[in-house]
């Protein structure tokens, strides 16, 4: 299998200059200034597969998304989303963590899908959440310390690869509330300690910024969303992001919306204001951060809308370098598979995307990939 030359290369780290990288059974086996290559990709910069941190692919990102999956079958729902995996991989994005199926579907695509079909899909299953609570129609209510402990445990015995927790109520919910709290803490830290005694991550939904507060203390591993929401508004608590950014969690920040024309929903638009005002100080305070696109929710959600992401982050003042890092190293660190994904480099796994230009100088050429590869193998 080849060798593929391109002008420059981001290596999931640092930007650098011409290379070549060779790959044999779908891992990179060396990556060398000059050589011999079979696949010459021009002007282009080489990247690491894209990973989202946060998507759904049970969703259909049409306007109701809830809808369509309720009055569908899980055989249908599986069968789209085939179709939404392979729109994910033709962007770009290589790996996605799946945080809320229902019924284990994630995972079973998972199984069914192959490396050419669609990206790597790291699952949580049903998010836990209390009964009525955020999702509760996806499958995983459960309550009190017994119950989320016993929650943890099925979907360690099903196999995910990481555990979603609702924190807080969600817009996308009737009867829940992003502004309130759904568990007390002892609830949080059981979920915790039972994720990690079977050596699972645990991702926490938290909008609400005494949800944020409490999912930091319980030690979850990544925060999604982080957005401070109020009642009606969103207002960043500092004192709550300096902990953040002084600890070792990773915030998932909820970035990227592709232009429909189409206002945000109200409850959205009325306090993105303070949203964006939580982003930039989020970055003031430099909390380590990784992209969740939550693609499928809504019509500017499509899957594969990460790359808007990163341009919405660059656009706030994020720095491209490092925007770059939060969607392919950071990220693989972040969903436990840094050892294969995310880097160039000798031993990974062969996910790679090109793009025109320089993503540094226009963060978003990578809205526009000419070439992605999935272990080794050319997909576009
Ligand atoms: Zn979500």
């Amino acid at each position: 299998m080849p060798a593929i030359r391109a002008r420059r290369l981001f290596d999931g780290r640092e930007l650098l200059g011409e290379r070549v990288v060779h790959v044999t059974d779908g891992k990179i086996t060396a990556v060398t200034v000059d050589g011999p290559a079979d696949l010459d990709l021009g002007d282009v910069t080489l990247l690491p597969g894209l990973i989202d941190c946060h998507v759904h692919l049970v969703f259909d990102a049409s306007a109701d998304p809830v809808g369509h999956l309720t009055e569908s079958s899980d055989e249908e729902v599986l069968d789209r989303m085939r179709e939404e995996a392979a729109r994910t991989v033709a962007a770009g994005v290589t790996t996605v963590r799946d945080l809320g199926d229902r019924g284990y579907l994630a995972l079973r695509l998972a199984e069914k899908l192959g490396v050419t079909e669609g990206p790597e899909i790291l699952a949580s299953g049903p998010p836990i959440t209390t009964t009525g609570g955020h999702c509760w129609f996806l499958g995983g209510q459960a309550d009190g310390v017994e119950g989320v402990r016993a929650a943890v445990r099925e979907r360690a015995e099903r196999g995910v690869h990481v555990v979603k927790m609702m924190v807080t109520g969600g817009e996308m919910t009737p009867g829940t509330f992003s502004h309130l709290r759904q568990y007390g803490l002892a609830e949080l830290c059981a979920a915790v300690e039972e994720a990690h005694a079977h050596g699972l991550p645990i991702a926490a939904h938290a909008h609400a910024g005494q949800g944020i507060a409490d999912a930091l203390a319980a030690g979850f591993d990544t925060i999604e969303h982080c957005s401070f929401m109020t009642e009606h508004a969103a207002e960043h608590d500092e004192t709550i992001i300096a902990r953040l950014a002084a600890s070792d969690v990773i915030v998932s920040l909820t970035a990227g919306i592709v232009p429909t024309g189409e206002p945000p929903p109200p409850g959205i638009a009325k306090r993105m204001p303070g949203i964006m005002a939580a982003l930039r100080a989020l970055h003031a305070a430099g909390a380590a951060f990784v992209i969740g696109s939550d693609a499928g929710i809504g019509p500017g959600k499509p899957h594969g809308v990460l790359p808007y992401g990163a341009r919405m982050l660059v656009d706030l003042g994020y720095a491209p370098l490092d925007v770059l890092r939060s969607v392919t190293s950071r990220a693989a660190g972040a969903c436990r598979v840094a050892d294969r994904k995310g880097r160039i480099m000798q031993g990974y796994d062969a996910d790679l995307v090109a793009v025109s230009g320089d993503p540094l100088a226009d963060i978003s050429v990578l809205q526009r990939p000419s070439a992605v590869f999935r272990m080794g193998r050319r997909l576009r």
